[in-house]
């Protein structure tokens, strides 16, 4: 019996110090130390010894007992360390993998086409000029020459605010809010928020402007036609036709309508531009002796031109988006492709 006993802790104990996970650890343990086991069978079969060599027998029994189970708790301790160990190697940061990359944002087309427009300008020699988008009657209107009741004022679907202070419908203003406070010469650009009462696929109630004007002794209607001619070349392309047709506003006399070539269908005709091979990009003229006497500028003494553009309508043409809206809506699947 006793040589029975020796074996199977012989045999255990391999099966433990063999085990390469905690399953098949306590698996061993099972079959060694369980219910079921060898080892169990003998410990019941003490009865059938002689009441002289049980206590002998059973104090072996229990001490490869302990022995075994001390062993399983050792290894057991073994193995979890190991398996602990095997993972945090395996979570270990690699720091010189790549990064995830951070999505890159980009300027709204909007801005874009604000900003190269700008930079034209600022590459001949013109500077920036801002106003309030809230405005009064005065810069809006009497100022630029449409006096109250005057029937131009029609041209401009007006948001009013209160009393005499209304929402601008250009950014026409800024000229006097500068000619007001200083003298020639002045080669200016007033890019910002308009509002008008008018909303479809072409128009928004609020868009963007881009104003300009250039104020001297000998201003001619033949720089007015180079500057904007070189401005619509750099923003369209170099073999762009432009065109000037007569035109009226209040604040400019004479006035001229200024035209691009199509850009779809380079002036042969197409439903962009309704046929006629030509887009209207703005509007322009030399500035009004009215509006400089209003300013205290002698009329006799300086001229000058100005225009307006719409930076959505540019933007629209130069990208082909048919709808205005779009670019209200801040859609990123819109908004990405620019
Ligand atoms: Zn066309």
């Amino acid at each position: 019996m006793r040589e029975k006993i020796k074996q199977i802790e012989a045999a255990a104990l391999e099966a433990i110090g063999g085990a390469q996970s905690v399953q098949s650890l306590d698996d061993a343990g099972v079959r060694f130390l369980g219910k079921k086991s060898e080892f169990m069978e003998l410990l019941k079969s003490l009865g059938a010894l002689t009441p002289e060599a049980r206590p002998g027998v059973g104090a072996l029994i229990n001490e490869v007992k302990d022995k075994l189970e001390n062993a399983i708790r050792a290894k057991k301790i073994v193995l979890l360390q190991a398996a602990q160990h095997q993972k945090i190697e395996a979570e270990k940061i690699d720091v010189t993998m790549p990064g995830k990359g951070i999505r890159r944002g980009r300027a709204h087309p909007i801005s874009q086409v604000m900003a190269e427009a700008k930079h034209i300008f600022f590459r001949l020699g013109y500077e920036l000029a801002e106003g309030p988008d809230i405005e009064s009657d005065h810069y809006n209107f009497d100022g630029l020459n449409i006096p109250p009741h005057h029937p131009s004022r029609d041209m401009w679907s007006t948001l009013f605010v209160e009393g005499n202070l209304l929402l601008r419908t250009h950014t026409s203003p800024v000229q006097i809010r500068v000619m007001e406070k200083r003298k020639p010469p002045l080669a200016i650009i007033a890019p910002g928020r308009v509002y008008r009462r008018d909303s479809d696929a072409t128009h928004s109630s609020v868009f963007h402007q881009l104003e300009g004007f250039l104020v001297d002794n000998k201003v001619t209607f033949g720089d007015l036609k180079g500057t904007l001619t070189e401005f619509l070349r750099q923003m369209f392309g170099k073999e762009k036709k432009v065109r000037f047709r007569p035109s009226f506003f209040p604040f400019t006399e004479p006035s001229a309508e200024v035209d691009v070539e199509c850009v779809m269908c380079d002036g042969k005709g197409c439903r962009l531009c309704k046929n006629t091979g030509w887009l209207e990009i703005l509007g322009s003229g030399m500035i009004d002796p009215n509006v400089f006497s209003g300013v205290g500028y002698d009329p006799e003494k300086f001229t000058g031109f100005a225009f307006g553009m719409g930076i959505e309508r540019i933007a629209m043409l130069k990208y082909g988006v048919d709808n205005i809206r779009l670019f209200f809506e801040n859609d990123l699947r819109f908004l990405e492709q620019f």
